[in-house]
């Protein structure tokens, strides 16, 4: 029993000098993601939109090219009405002439929608340019921060990962699995020494008659209020000592 109470309170050492690495760096994990992830979603919002741009000036320029197939066939319809010799078949080559006119002026409508498009398109574009720039450039400066950070402390922080594993090879798994649940229910700490009669995690009394139990260092000990492992100076001594 003594050395499954060592053995916790060894991890919750490790882990806490761990959990402080994770401070110093700060924000800075989280910033790199959360950036990494807007740049990528403005670049593929760019993509869609140069695709947009792309795809309205090729359909326009077919358009265009339809529009002049159709007034050369009106032009034709002309020079037919002259050569007509019949009323009716001048009226014909007349509404053939209307249709095309009319087909003209929708395609028209329709080219200059698809440019109206294909400019917003373009002037969207432009606009994100500099936006990915910027944000660009503030990515690269915070994941350089990160480096740095991370390069600083990488060696203790091996050191320490090295030292978990150890300690958790140790460690039952029932145990491990009820660390855990105390450790992210209670602030990170699951295993805490008795300090002047009280709870190290909440500062909740211990009474006399536990802390001699306690310090059998024979029975796992929970905090009346938080629930949080206790043990015994002894303890705390020892794994130090051994870390
Ligand atoms: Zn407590």
């Amino acid at each position: 029993m003594e050395n499954r109470l060592r053995s916790l309170y060894l991890l919750q050492l490790v882990d806490s000098n761990l959990d402080e690495l994770q401070e110093m760096k700060g924000d800075l994990p989280q910033i790199v993601a959360d950036l990494t992830e807007t740049v990528k979603q403005k670049l593929a919002n760019k993509k869609e939109l140069e695709e947009t741009f792309k795809k309205s000036m090729v359909t326009r320029d077919k358009t265009d090219v339809e529009i002049l197939a159709l007034k050369e066939k009106i032009e034709k319809y002309k020079t037919q009405q002259f050569q007509v010799k019949t009323n009716k078949q001048y009226d014909i080559l007349a509404r053939e002439i209307d249709l095309s006119q009319e087909k003209i002026t929708k395609l028209q409508k329709d080219m200059e929608l698809l440019e109206g498009k294909a400019m917003l398109a373009k002037e969207d574009v432009e606009k994100l340019i500099p936006e990915l720039e910027t944000l660009q450039t503030e990515l690269a400066n915070r994941k350089k921060e990160l480096a740095a950070v991370n390069k600083e402390h990488e060696e203790e922080e091996l050191k320490l990962q090295h030292q978990r594993e150890k300690i958790t090879n140790k460690i039952s798994k029932a145990d491990y699995q009820m660390y855990s649940r105390i450790r992210g229910a209670e602030e990170g700490r699951a295993i805490v020494a008795v300090q002047r009669n009280s709870c190290g995690g909440c500062f909740n009394r211990v009474t006399p008659q536990r802390v001699l139990e306690l310090r059998k260092n024979a029975a796992l000990i929970a905090c009346e209020r938080c629930g949080r492992i206790l043990v015994s100076d002894e303890i705390v001594e020892s794994a130090k000592k051994s870390l």
